[in-house]
């Protein structure tokens, strides 16, 4: 049996950051630090930084007063800023900046009195701060729609067809999101949007790599939490793509059953899967006659997002 290993894949620079912001405000103010929400979709980085004196909360009025808290890497809505600055919190956000320039758009369009169309996936967190930012920027009668696949698309009816804009969540699959834009443009000429989708680069290349990975590979194995988006992403493209597909938190949750008759496996990670567990689950297969390990491929990433000012030093 053969491993092939997807270039690129796991860490992304947004999730770098997030976890390096984190840790600094760990070293810097010392535990507890809160962080609302999982600062990235990996049960592993979480529970690691829970270790280290992190505590995770849904929402603020779980932070004590004069706490320090860490926005999570996918956003907040506008209210949760405003109620920290109200409430004289040391905020850190580790919101992904390629997450704050979606932000930026959808402000942008409520401001110019566009209707906005988000492209995502009820109840993501990502999908909640980007909503959150229109609603607190849009005049009386704005709206921001969700739309999650090309039926709703199609059933979309704007207050004002001419004035109407999209946005997307970051890590979307790239082509469903693309089908979706097309039935937007054909029954919305005018909509104004990006030139084709907000998917991240990171996003963009763990899908490129794993439809290479599923086109050389019986089985493919995404190392990767429930849920995070990206990582479901991975795992369905696998599939698409003619590979049988898992998707697993670490290597205790491979069925040795999947390997038979498999002459070769392909590993890849989400965004937010760190880099020693891709190693745990080559080493669960050299244990059960892996004999090669390769790299397919891939274009190097050298994408890296600044720190807070307070955690430069
Ligand atoms: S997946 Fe993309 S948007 Fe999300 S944190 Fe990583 S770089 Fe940022």
């Amino acid at each position: 049996m053969e491993v092939l290993l997807a270039r690129p894949r796991g860490f992304c620079a947004g999730v770098d950051r997030a976890i390096e912001i984190v840790e600094r405000a760990l070293a810097r103010y010392g535990p507890p630090v809160y962080v609302r929400h999982e600062v990235v979709h990996n049960r592993h980085v979480v529970e690691d930084l829970r270790r280290r004196g992190a505590v995770f909360v849904e929402e603020l009025d779980e932070v004590p007063e004069e706490a320090v808290v860490v926005f999570s890497a996918h956003g907040v809505p506008r209210r949760v800023q405003d109620e920290a600055a109200a409430r004289g919190l040391t905020v850190l956000d580790a919101t992904c900046p390629l997450v704050t320039k979606v932000h930026g758009e959808v402000r942008r369009h409520a401001r110019e009195g566009r209707e906005v169309v988000l492209i995502g996936h009820a109840g993501h967190p990502e999908v909640e701060g980007t909503i959150g930012q229109y609603e607190a920027e849009a005049a009386p009668g704005g709206a921001i729609h969700l739309v999650e696949d090309e039926e709703d698309a199609e059933r979309l009816a704007p207050r004002d067809p001419q004035r109407l804009a999209y946005v997307t969540q970051t890590t979307l699959s790239v082509d469903d999101t693309r089908r979706i834009v097309a039935v937007l443009r054909r029954r919305f000429p005018a909509i104004q949007g990006p030139r084709r989708d907000d998917i991240c680069y990171a996003t963009q290349n763990r899908q490129d790599a794993v439809k290479r990975l599923a086109a050389a590979c019986g089985l493919v194995l995404v190392v990767g939490s429930p849920n995070s988006s990206n990582s479901n992403r991975l795992r369905e493209i696998a599939a698409a793509h003619g590979a049988r597909a898992h998707l697993v938190d670490d290597a205790s949750q491979i069925d040795p059953a999947w390997l038979e008759g498999v002459a070769r496996v392909g590993v890849t990670a989400g965004a937010s899967a760190p880099e020693h567990l891709v190693e745990e689950v080559v080493t669960w297969l050299r244990a059960r006659g892996a004999t090669r390990v390769a790299e397919l491929e891939g274009p190097a990433e050298s994408v890296r997002f600044s720190l807070p000012p307070a955690l430069r030093a």
